[in-house]
């Protein structure tokens, strides 16, 4: 064997270590890339039934994903939750800053494109929804696309802003963001067929087995955390029931839609004057139920005057028509007037039954425990 021989044997030995390091560095940066999507996608889960509502989901996911790729900005483009959810829309400090047809150009593009692709690349670039979003900085989208019965479903879209570091981003960086959008839009819907499931559709408040699950919650934290048992600090939950006055006569009067009208104006009140942590739900047919935590009897006896007010405020509009709309309430407290779940509704029910009998439109409470 000569000298060139053995040259070139050590140089193909220096070539092939060298592809085998490339290739180790590459199966290991694609083992990481999978366990931060593995990871992600666990996060991103964790989260999907977040109780203060899906914006605080959303604004979870957009820090994740800005710290995951490096980016100024992300957002999620998504669809409008209220009406008929035909747009898509990008919120931005209570504004909508961006929309799109949900079966517009740019909607079509984004089913089409599968992936994350660049604004400024096809199948978007001559769309103006690609100059609308480029001007708000983002410069990376990818579709949110959910299957079911093998038909793709465009549930909004991911957008990213420029990177923090000068390169572009590589091919890989961009299969996992089209990736992660496949998570995000699975979990959406999730988190959508979860709030169908405890929200009542007529009215937008609570349906009953959630007000069941929250009253129990309620009272077991109360009873942990303070009660007489265990610390002199006392923790109240107070119940209001309520219950719309001479509500068959809506029904004979002006049929089922106006006696919908009527439930719908009288919950909306409901949402709009209680807190944040109330829990609003309807009760039965034309009865509504609110729960509010730390919350003592005359402050829960203050709630539901204002309660009855707003409502003896508001009209329903059906059939060209206007019709008032007054109700009556039940107040009960616990630990006031009751020590577990069952005697707590037992005895909200029965103010608000003695509401009734003096004549409606007004408020009772409970009168303490009733010793057996
Ligand atoms: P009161 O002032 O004593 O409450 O009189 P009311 O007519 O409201 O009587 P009550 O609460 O006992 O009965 C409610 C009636 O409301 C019974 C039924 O005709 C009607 N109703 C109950 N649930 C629904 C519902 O979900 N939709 C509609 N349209 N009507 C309902
Ligand atoms: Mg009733
Ligand atoms: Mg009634």
């Amino acid at each position: 064997m000569g000298e060139h021989t053995r040259d070139r044997a050590g140089a193909d030995a220096d070539s092939l270590r060298a592809e085998n390091l490339r290739l180790e560095t590459l199966v290991r940066k694609q083992e990481l890339d999978f366990k931060t999507l593995l990871e992600m996608a666990n996060a991103i889960n964790e989260r999907s039934l977040d109780p203060r509502g899906i914006e605080a989901y959303l604004i979870y996911i957009c820090n994740a994903v800005r710290g995951q790729f490096g980016v100024t900005k992300a957002h999620v483009v998504r669809e409008a939750m209220d009406g008929e959810a035909r747009r898509f829309i990008l919120m931005e400090r209570g504004k909508t800053v961006f929309e799109c047809a949900r079966d517009g150009e740019f909607a079509k593009a984004m089913v089409k494109a599968r992936g994350a692709v660049p604004l400024s690349g096809d199948p978007v670039a001559n769309l103006p929804e690609a100059a609308q979003l480029k001007a708000l900085d983002l410069e990376t989208v990818a579709p949110l696309l959910r299957f079911a019965e093998g038909k793709a479903e465009l549930k909004g879209v991911l957008a990213i802003g420029k990177r923090l570091v000068k390169a572009p981003f590589a091919a890989d960086d961009l299969q996992m963001f089209g990736l992660l959008g496949s998570i995000i839009a699975i979990s959406l819907h999730n988190a959508e067929l979860h709030r169908k499931a405890i929200v009542d559709t007529l009215t937008q408040v609570y349906s009953r087995g959630h007000f069941d699950l929250a009253m129990e919650a309620e009272i077991s934290r109360a009873e942990r955390y303070g009660g007489q048992h265990h610390s002199d600090e006392v923790r109240f939950v107070s119940l209001v029931m309520m219950d719309i006055d001479h509500f068959k006569k809506v029904n004979d009067t002006h049929g089922h839609l106006g006696g919908d009208a009527v439930l719908r104006v009288v919950a909306r009140a409901l949402r709009q004057t209680v807190r944040k942590s109330d829990v609003v739900s309807r009760y039965g047919g034309e009865e509504f139920a609110l729960i509010a935590p730390e919350t003592n009897k005359e402050e829960a006896i203050r709630m539901a005057e204002r309660l009855r007010l707003r409502i003896a405020g508001e009209k329903a509009e059906s059939g060209g028509k206007s019709l008032a709309v007054t109700a009556s309430f039940g107040v009960a407290t616990y630990p006031n007037d009751a020590g577990d779940l069952r005697a707590l509704v037992a005895a909200a029910d029965k103010a608000l039954y003695a509401a009734k009998e003096r004549g409606r439109n007004q408020v009772v409470a409970a009168s303490g425990r009733e010793h057996a």
